[in-house]
């Protein structure tokens, strides 16, 4: 295992399921929670990049929507309705602890050539002001994540992007379970039988599952970048992951 202290550099992704409060209600408290979690690690002299999904589940919320669209466009109208949404939510929590954020739209074409090292050049100049880059996809030019993605292959990109020493990935699962549903706590090879265990979400309000997250976490060890998938709605969960990334979900380690 890794000591802790080399555990600095961090990206959290959020996905949008755990934006989704009961009876379609958007429960922003959340945010309340990730700025609290984010301030302390960055006391502690972490540097954090949060992947934030749910621009299309506020969009929805503003638009009154309780089922997500099926027509792309209306989809990608969503996310430009709910993406300054999403921003002034976190905005105002990580005001709270004197902390300043920046909006990043990267597409997968990002990561490619120039562009990777100017997105590069941005989130490390960010890092270093202590600001909190927010990244997601820009959905108004791009649909990778809007089909299928949920941002989990993006949070995987970003992560080697930024030369990342750990991605947690936070859903509404605790990890990726068994047959049995039972944790598995450490994945060291990501075999047929891993991949097998994904299943799509079924939640109306957005897409991904854990086979996206699955492929996330073998995009990510295969740069070597550990991976951990753990339940975003359990108190704590950033700055305990942080601490220890054995400690809660699922852990996927680089050879
Ligand atoms: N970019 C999308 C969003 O922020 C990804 C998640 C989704 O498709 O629901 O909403």
């Amino acid at each position: 295992m890794r000591s802790r202290k080399n555990y600095k550099r961090i990206v959290v992704k959020v996905g949008a399921s755990l934006f989704a409060g009961k009876k379609n209600k958007l429960d922003t408290s959340l945010a309340a929670g990730i700025a609290c979690q984010i301030s302390g690690l960055i006391k502690e002299g972490k540097e954090v990049v949060l992947v934030s999904s749910g621009a299309i589940a506020l969009g929805m919320s503003i638009l009154k929507l309780t089922s997500r669209p099926k027509e792309l466009a209306r989809l990608q109208a969503a996310a430009a309705i709910g993406q300054h949404e999403l921003m002034h939510v976190y905005k105002l929590a990580l005001k709270k602890y004197g902390l300043n954020c920046a909006q990043l739209l990267l597409t997968w074409d990002d990561f490619l050539g120039l562009r990777y090292h100017n997105a590069k050049n941005t989130l490390n100049t960010l890092l270093k002001l202590k600001c909190v880059p927010i990244i997601n996809e820009n959905d108004t030019v791009a649909t990778e994540e809007i089909k299928l993605g949920d941002n989990d292959r993006l949070s995987a990109l970003v992560s080697i992007l930024v030369g990342a020493d750990l991605l947690i990935i936070l859903s509404d699962v605790d990890g990726l379970l068994d047959r049995n549903k039972k944790i598995i706590r450490r994945v060291t090879k990501i075999t047929g039988e891993i991949k097998s265990l994904g299943c799509p979400t079924s939640k109306n309000t957005c897409v991904g599952g854990m086979v996206t997250k699955i492929e996330a976490a073998r995009i990510a060890v295969e740069e070597r970048v550990p991976c951990v998938i753990a339940n975003g709605a359990k108190k704590g969960i950033i700055a305990k992951v942080a601490q220890d990334p054995f400690s809660e979900g699922t852990i996927f380690l680089p050879k």
